[in-house]
């Protein structure tokens, strides 16, 4: 028996056992939770997270490309007839085209913004609507998003305006299903080597950084996120919604 026995829960954005949503449902499983899954359609990222996930015999595991509305429409009528419900939802999803990162955001074209805003943002709007509808008994939904979203760090461009977006976003859809009992935060993770980072120009250094400058004076842990994944998605953080919770060691409070 766990903290989530019981509860249903769907976490989109796991690519590999080094993924940020990996950690966090690792730990979910491990207090209970009941998880289906979504990957990138196509058979290498199918078999990818089919190998990863198979020792925990989750019932779904769903392909889901968050551009198209009826790939989301998809997972959750999949959901609807698998459990007819829903309390809880891990979105760690983003993108950016990588060539757009490499040069300054003063150059970035207008398509790569619409793609990188598309997927990192809009996506949480349109599956907050879609899980809601499941969500009959309240509900908890979480995202990552990074400090980078409000602070410059050069070669994060596009994606910073995201995350501003994206924790903008939080709050008002926080709003929203308040009164629905559907809590919606972030985490803001520190830097974390993981297949998205890769595309990040000078991503490193920002990591060395973050550990000299950080308090904790080291880089999160897979295990940090874990637990503050647990917490937003579990009725440990019962009264909180609308909240970007910074898990960086403590980096986002220094001011040097
Ligand atoms: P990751 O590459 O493991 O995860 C990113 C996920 O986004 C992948 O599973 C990928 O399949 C998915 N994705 C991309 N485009 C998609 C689409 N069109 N449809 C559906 N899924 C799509 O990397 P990660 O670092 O674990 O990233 C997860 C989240 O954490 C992202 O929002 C990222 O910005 C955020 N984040 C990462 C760090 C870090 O240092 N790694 C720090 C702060 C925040």
């Amino acid at each position: 028996m766990g903290i989530l026995s019981g509860k249903i829960g769907l976490v989109m954005g796991v690519a590999n056992d080094r993924s940020i949503a990996w950690a966090i449902s690792e730990k979910l499983l491990s207090e209970g939770a009941e998880l289906a899954f979504t990957h990138l359609p196509g058979p290498s990222s199918q078999r990818r997270v089919q190998n990863l996930v198979e020792q925990y015999k989750p019932k779904l595991v769903l392909p889901c490309d968050v551009q198209k509305d009826e790939d989301i429409a998809a997972v959750f009528d999949d959901i609807a007839r698998s459990y007819g419900r829903l309390d809880l939802v891990l979105h760690s999803i983003a993108f950016a085209p990588p060539q757009e990162l490499r040069n300054p955001y003063l150059q970035m074209s207008r398509a790569g913004w619409h793609l990188a805003m598309d997927i990192s943002v809009y996506s949480l709007v349109a599956v907050c609507r879609a899980a809601a509808a499941l969500m009959t008994d309240g509900g908890s939904i979480a995202t990552i998003s990074y400090y980078g979203g409000e602070k410059v760090f050069p070669g994060y461009n596009v994606m910073g305006v995201c995350k501003a977006a994206l924790e903008h976003s939080v709050r008002y859809l926080a709003w929203d299903l308040g009164r629905q009992r559907i809590r919606v935060n972030a985490i803001s993770a520190g830097p974390m080597r993981t297949l998205s980072a890769a595309g990040v120009p000078g991503f490193d250094q920002m990591r060395e950084h973050a550990a000299r400058k950080s308090p904790l004076g080291r880089n999160v842990e897979p295990a940090d996120l874990a637990n503050a994944g647990l917490y937003l998605l579990s009725d440990l953080s019962s009264g909180i919604t609308g909240e970007v919770l910074h898990v960086d060691c403590g980096y986002n409070i220094v001011g040097l």
